[in-house]
């Protein structure tokens, strides 16, 4: 068996591009200025502290050191955020409130969670086998999604404010470990695997066998995350030891993993316990601002309407004894497109799986028993070397024969290898999917797929992976990579390794819709000048006004739900618009070439087609 992380192509490449003219600020309800190249966003950063005493806080140093400014998006318009940081200190009153509720809810005792053996972790990571690393542990069990639903009923609307932004709870609950924190508490998400409907019992290590995670916060349902800098969990002792070659960020939190440890080593009360503390809970604050709340976008996503996922199936396993009908839940067209319009409601998906045998394409499977390779892990194909050529060049040469790359605005084609034990890696790193090139790469096996090899024993389906792989192609990165580091795991989002569904948090959703309302918007208003001036120059035809009235009046709605953060329905908004222009563009040219009579039609016709399409415009903006 063989490590299934999936990774990003082309991380390493996020570049910060030059910033375009800055031509003007957007403000709510003004008249649209064309050409605005960058979009300037002023969105609240919310701290709020549960159990800290302010006296140890330093804002003057977290404000200064925090960065506070993103430009993620190389695309025009591109949208600067700026976030403007503010300090809250929650009561006593408060502060109890919530540990009487986590009292309330939390499993403490015997075996309620786990630690993992290092050594052991060590060993596993030298030799390629995997062994039971999970150790049980006693301590205090919560659960996260509870504590994230409390304060929201509880606590977020006072945070949040009247100004849109963000919020991060940071929480001292140290009181619920033991006096001497042998005992520790930590916050357990569970999660449903989408495709077998059986509780996940994998998570992207290719460990599979513990259910609960147990994280030190959690989010991503709303828009604030919470994060307990005193419980203390096993994940980041995983990451810092298995993914220590990946960059994972920030050492501090991993030498302090909770701030217990921390103020035990340090003493607070001297300068230097005060300046650790401090540059502790920056680091943390930065990991959240910096990957989770700016929503970052990379690498100019491609933009369009309608998006065309379309997944081949390399099928190998049916002719290695697996009937494809055993096969079939790994990927779920249902299940993908359902996930997509509920996140992205203001894009057309189309979603298509065709199953081929991997002998149907016999190049590829020639080149597969040709080039495979015998590693610690098994049998491998390294994607990125063989001969004649590596195997990701000759998927990318055939992109136009095994896919209609003119099925929708934006077509997304992904190769799905079902392989007989053979793996994937890229630059000696194996992947279960393989993403971000605008096409994508999915590996399975039977052993990756199903416990033991075992039909009847679903172990992890594809649906996710390929959500996951698309939102690299969307421009999302994960939350966890770079120099901002793993601390920002503790998120509902399927970008991140932690995933426990198959969503992306509302975090990453505003970071997509923000990218094409921007976009929409801005094509939009250069649309609807040329119509003016179209209107203008063919002597203001009547039959013609009052739908320009109605793209006018739409179109000046789009900035104030930008401005309240409603991206999904400013971007909703700006298409429908666009769509009403092309239609403009059409029945204007009617006044010049039909004979008479026609016109008067159109013009009773066309308030009614407005209502229509605006109608849609508000189904569609539904959950
Ligand atoms: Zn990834």
């Amino acid at each position: 068996m063989v490590m299934a992380l999936s990774i990003q192509f082309g991380t390493s490449n996020q570049h910060k591009t030059t910033l375009t003219v800055l031509l003007e600020e957007q403000k709510p309800g003004m008249t649209f200025t064309p050409n605005i190249t960058t979009q300037i966003d002023d969105l609240n950063l919310n701290i709020e502290f549960l159990g800290f005493d302010q006296t140890y806080i330093n804002e003057t140093y977290i404000t200064e050191t925090v960065d506070l400014e993103f430009e993620h998006t190389p695309s025009v318009p591109s949208a600067i955020l700026e976030f403007d940081i503010n300090f809250n200190y929650r009561s006593e009153a408060n502060r109890s409130a919530l540990e009487e509720y986590i009292r309330s809810i939390a499993v403490n005792g015997t075996d309620t969670g786990y630690e993992i053996d290092i050594e052991l972790l060590q060993e596993d990571l030298a030799t390629g086998e995997r062994s039971n690393i999970f150790v049980p542990r006693d301590g205090m069990s919560i659960d996260a999604f509870d504590v994230e639903e409390y304060l929201y009923q509880n606590f977020f609307e006072d945070a949040q404010g009247s100004e849109p932004g963000y919020t991060l709870f940071l929480m001292n609950y140290s009181n619920l470990d033991s006096l001497d924190h042998t005992l520790e508490h930590w916050y357990d998400v569970e999660g449903t695997g989408m495709d077998s409907n059986e509780t996940i019992d994998y998570w992207y290590s290719s460990y599979a066998n513990i259910s609960k995670r147990a994280a030190q916060g959690w989010g991503g349902k709303y828009r604030f995350c919470y994060l307990d800098l005193s419980s203390r969990a096993w994940y980041l002792d995983f990451v810092k030891t298995a993914w220590s070659s990946m960059g994972i960020g920030s050492q501090f939190y991993y030498s302090y993993p909770d701030l217990d440890n921390l103020t035990q080593t340090f003493d607070i009360e001297t300068t230097e316990g005060y300046n650790m503390v401090n540059y502790y809970i920056t680091q943390w604050i930065n990991s959240y601002v910096g990957k989770v709340f700016s929503g970052p976008i990379y690498d100019n996503p491609p933009m369009g309407t309608t998006y065309s996922l379309q997944i081949l199936v390399l099928n190998n396993l049916t002719d290695n004894g697996f009937p494809e009908d055993d096969l079939q839940w790994v990927i779920s067209a249902n299940r993908i497109k359902d996930q997509l319009e509920t996140d992205m409601p203001w894009l057309n998906w189309d979603i298509e799986i065709v199953w081929v045998e991997l002998t149907d394409h016999p190049d590829l499977f020639d080149y597969i028993q040709n080039n495979v390779r015998e590693g610690i892990n098994g049998r491998y194909i390294d994607v990125m070397s063989g001969s004649p050529l590596p195997l990701f060049y000759m998927l990318q040469n055939q992109l136009g024969t095994n896919f209609n790359m003119h099925a929708a605005d934006v077509v997304l084609p992904c190769y799905f290898f079902l392989t007989d034990d053979i793996s994937f890696t890229y630059y000696g790193t194996s992947f279960a999917g393989l993403g971000g090139m605008g096409w994508e790469i999915l590996l399975g096996t039977q052993y990756s797929i199903f416990d033991n090899a075992t039909i009847g024993e679903p172990r992890r389906g594809y649906s996710r992976v390929m959500i996951h792989e698309l939102g690299h192609s969307l421009g999302l990165p994960h939350p966890h990579d770079g120099s901002w580091g793993w601390g920002a795991s503790y998120v509902a989002e399927v970008m991140s390794y932690f995933a426990i569904n198959d969503g992306f948090s509302q975090f990453y959703i505003d970071g997509v819709a923000r990218t094409h309302a921007n976009y929409h918007f801005y094509e939009a208003d250069i649309e609807y000048l040329d119509a003016i001036d179209l209107f203008a120059q063919l002597g203001a035809p009547a039959h013609v006004e009052q739908l320009l009235d109605d793209i006018d009046q739409l179109l000046d709605t789009v900035p104030g739900m930008y401005q309240q953060m409603d991206y999904s329905g400013a971007a909703n908004a700006s298409i429908v618009a666009r769509e009403l222009l092309e239609l403009f563009n059409i029945e204007i040219i009617k006044t010049t070439t039909e004979p008479s009579g026609i016109p008067l039609i159109a013009g009773i016709l066309l308030p009614t087609l407005v209502t229509l399409v605006i109608g849609n415009l508000w189904k569609r903006k539904k959950r």
